[in-house]
Parts: structure tokens; sequence; C-alpha cells
């Protein structure tokens, strides 16, 4: 018998029709192959082809990365070291802050007599991390540091507005106080160069009439009749009119608790409730009431009480003559009423 082989088709080693040996039959039979097996065979490869690419492009996803992913990483990389930089600068407008905040308290404040504001009332509306709470629910990255620049700002935010009102005050009691300074009396109620008109001073005097120690509640100068007399503050004219003692006589009232008194005017030429300006001339000279000569009485009232005229002249003499006068002032001690 001739083996089988021999019936082998003559292209048996190039054709892709595969053979096995049965040896039941001991033929070679061609192995027919079932569309099943070409379905699971392709799914198989398939499946292989999805693996390997995925792992791939993991790997080269790792270590090649792409242009776009580089830019995002470099710009978020920057915007990481502003931010801590903003972080930095805020922090030196908060210590800034802190320097005007004392110095706020501690000299202005005080200058002017207003009481220092509190820390707890500066601060007060700021801190807290609820109002950022849904920052940190959308996962944000480095929500420590952006959140604690968004607080460190809304901190700022509070003392700068505090602040801008603590000088709001200020201004105002600077302004009251350029009025209050206005107000008071300053200067001698006429002119007096050579400080030679001074004739009497405060205090215990011997009265010019009766001949006996009185008290003399203000300063007279003597000048010829007629020299011209000047308010010697800001303020509103409270009396004018005669009177037996005080003859014609300005009573001007300061506001701030301060009064002044012009008396024995041989006329005065401003009404009641007039506005007067220091320097302002509201009257005369004259011997007019309880008077022995020319001159004017002149006395300054603080909250009911009379003081000491002198002390209200700093205004138009040098440190010298501040100090004669004060030497005339006591020594004069006859008044002419
Ligand atoms: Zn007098």
């Amino acid at each position: 018998m001739q083996p089988d082989f021999l019936n082998l088709p003559k292209n048996c080693g190039m054709a892709k029709v595969k053979y096995f040996y049965n040896p039941e039959t001991c033929t070679y039979e061609r192995v027919r192959v079932k569309p099943l097996d070409i379905v699971l065979n392709l799914s198989v490869f398939l499946t292989l082809a999805v693996v390997l690419a995925i792992v791939f492009t993991m790997v080269y996803g790792r270590i090649y990365k792409s242009e776009q992913e580089i830019t995002l990483r470099e710009e978020n990389q920057q915007l990481l070291e502003h931010y801590n930089l903003l972080n930095r600068e805020l922090t030196d407008v908060q210590n800034i802050l802190e320097e005007i905040q004392k110095r706020d308290n501690n000299v202005y404040r005080v200058i002017f007599e207003a009481p220092p504001i509190a820390t707890s009332v500066r601060k007060a509306g700021s801190g807290g991390t609820n109002k950022y709470k849904d920052w940190l629910k959308k996962g944000l990255k480095k929500e420590k540091l952006i959140i604690n620049t968004a607080e460190k700002i809304d901190e700022l935010k509070r003392r700068m507005y505090v602040q801008s009102k603590s000088y709001d005050e200020i201004a105002q009691l600077v302004k009251n106080k350029t009025q209050m300074l206005a107000c008071m009396p300053a200067i001698q109620p006429l002119s007096n160069k050579g400080l030679t008109r001074l004739t009497s001073g405060f205090g215990l005097r011997v009265h010019p009439i009766y001949k006996v120690g009185q008290f003399h509640p203000g300063i007279d100068f003597a000048a010829p009749q007629g020299t011209p007399i000047y308010a010697t503050a800001d303020g509103q004219v409270h009396k004018a009119e005669y009177e037996s003692g005080y003859g014609n006589h300005v009573i001007i009232d300061h506001g701030y608790g301060y009064k002044t008194l012009y008396g024995h005017m041989v006329n005065h030429n401003v009404k009641a409730g007039q506005k007067v300006k220091r320097g302002e001339c509201i009257g005369f000279v004259g011997s007019t009431g309880f008077s022995t000569a020319p001159h004017v009485h002149y006395e300054v009232i603080y909250k009911g009480e009379h003081v000491n005229p002198v002390y209200f002249f700093f205004k138009d003499l040098t440190a010298e003559e501040y100090e004669k006068i004060l030497e005339l002032a006591n020594k004069e001690n006859q008044s002419l009423s």
C-alpha cells in the first residue's frame, strides 16, 4: 500500500490549509476551522491589543509629557510661587498696619483725648474659616494656602476700615481743637508795645477810690481815651451795654467755657449776638462807670471763675515779653477799677 503522505497535495508546505494525522484512519486529514474558534481567537487578539495599548500609553504618558501638560505644570508652579509671595507681602502689610494702629492708639488718639480702640474691635468680623468652607468641600488643592490668603485679605480690609474711621474721628478732633484754640483768649485787649500800659494786675489790690484791699478780678491797661480795644478771641457778643460799675462794657462768650469782659469803654461798636473774630475792634478806651482814669478793665472768666488774664497773652508776646508782663502784673498794686 502506498503511504498516505504520497497523497498530500504538492503545495502542502506553503498552504494555509492545515492537516492533522488521524491514527484511527491512518491518514492525514484536513483541519476544519470552526467559526466560533475564529471569533474567540479574534476576541483574545483584540483584548490583548487593547491592554497593550493602554499599558503603552500609560508608560509613554509617564515618561513623555505633552507640551500642553508641561506648560500647565509650569504655570501651576509659577502660580504657587506667586501665591506664596503674595502671602508674604500680605504679612508685611499686616505688620505695617499694626504699626499704624499702635501709633494711632498711643499717639494721635492720646493727643486728641480720644480713647484707644481695642484690638478686639480692630479685628472684629475677621477670622474663622466658615466663610471658605465651600472651598474645602470642592476639594481645592493647596486649600490652606488659598484660604489663609483670602482670610488675611479679609482681616486687612476690616482693620483698614476701622483705621480710616479712627482717622476721620481724629480729623474732626483736630478741627475742633483748631476752633477751640481760636476761641481761647490769647492776646492783650489793646496794642501794648513796650508793655507800658499794664497798670494793675489780677488779685488782691488797693481799691483806687475806697483805698482798701479788694479782689481785682481782671487787669487794667491805661491808655488814652479812644484807643481801640480788641476782642482777644473768636466768639459771640454776650453783652454790650452800660452799667454803673463797668460803665460801657462788652462781654464776649467764646464757647468752650471762656468769656471775656472789657470795661469802662467810652463807647462800644458791637451789639449783643454779633459774632466777632480775635483782633476785631469792639470799642474804645474810656473812663465810664467806676473808674479814675481812661483805661480798659479786662477780665477772663473760665467756667464761671475769674482767672488771671495774664496767662492768656501768649499769642502776641515773645517769651521775654511774657515774663516781663507777668512781673508787671504782680508788681502793680493799685487798680484803676
Ligand atoms: Zn480793673
